[in-house]
């Protein structure tokens, strides 16, 4: 059966990823921009980036029969100059318009800090004024829970439809407060840090599939861009019913992503 990968950087991923995942049934996949392991010297690495995101990844991607679609932002690690921040942010809508661009994302805090809060409501202003979707980072570990509610606060200070925003590397502790405040909610499959996929079983077993998705978000660390297909395996091995699985790796993004009008699979 297919999947789609919500979430996978794939510029720092090697063609034989595109391959793998096509033969474990990955038919679209959708590319947040994030941080790049380094920062970037100029506002110019940006447009260079932006321009990989939405030229050169959609042809190397098509080349499996993948569809690759992504997200435009900068990344809460590098919001902390508060003055470059806002010269990327001026950027980002000469790229929206581009086929396989859905929205704004992944934004969101790191450090929690008062300059990533200031740039991310400067990125969700952008996404009301121009009725973009909204992918929302959330920070590690023991900063995840408090990051997690000033983000929601901060949407909830805008007038954008919480079912338009997915918040993402959702855990136990924070799962239950996203959904409840009406968005989606993204798990993040990683060996070991963030969710494995036994413990994205648990959360699907405890908290159902609405509104829920998980994704692999393989970049340039330790990931695994196979991690959605071993998730599915994991709830088929624990006799959960193809429909279920299908609904949290494959119906759940498609709902989702289809509100930008952008998103297909072939
Ligand atoms: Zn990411």
């Amino acid at each position: 059966m297919p999947y789609i990968d919500p979430h996978i950087h794939m510029v720092s991923r090697t063609t034989d990823d595109y391959q793998r995942m096509a033969q474990a049934g990955c038919v679209a996949i959708t590319e947040p921009a994030f941080w790049a392991g380094f920062d970037r010297s100029s506002a110019q690495g940006f447009v260079d980036y932006y321009r990989q995101l939405t030229d050169t990844e959609p042809k190397r991607a098509a080349t499996y029969g993948i569809n690759h679609h992504c997200w435009l932002c900068i990344n809460p690690k590098e919001a902390e100059d508060v003055g470059f921040a806002r010269e990327v942010i001026s950027i980002i809508p000469d790229f929206l318009d581009c086929e396989n661009v859905l929205g704004i994302g992944e934004i969101g805090l790191n450090k929690n800090s008062k300059n990533e809060l200031i740039i991310l409501e400067e990125q969700l202003a952008l996404a009301q004024r121009l009725d973009q979707l909204v992918l929302v980072h959330t920070p590690h570990l023991e900063d995840k829970l408090k990051g997690t509610n000033l983000i929601m606060d901060a949407i909830d200070n805008t007038s954008i439809d919480p079912g338009r925003v997915l918040i993402d590397h959702v855990e136990e502790h924070t799962v239950r407060a996203v959904l409840d405040r009406g968005f989606w909610a993204g798990m993040t499959l990683y060996p070991d840090s963030k969710c494995t996929p036994q413990r994205a079983a648990d959360i699907i077993e405890i908290h159902g599939t609405d509104r829920l998705w998980i994704n692999s978000a393989g970049d340039w660390g330790p990931s695994d861009p196979l991690a959605v297909p071993k998730c599915r395996v994991e709830l088929a091995s624990r006799g959960h019913s193809q429909a279920i699985i299908n609904t949290i790796s494959y119906d759940n993004p498609l709902s989702f992503l289809s509100q930008s009008g952008k998103f297909s699979v072939k």
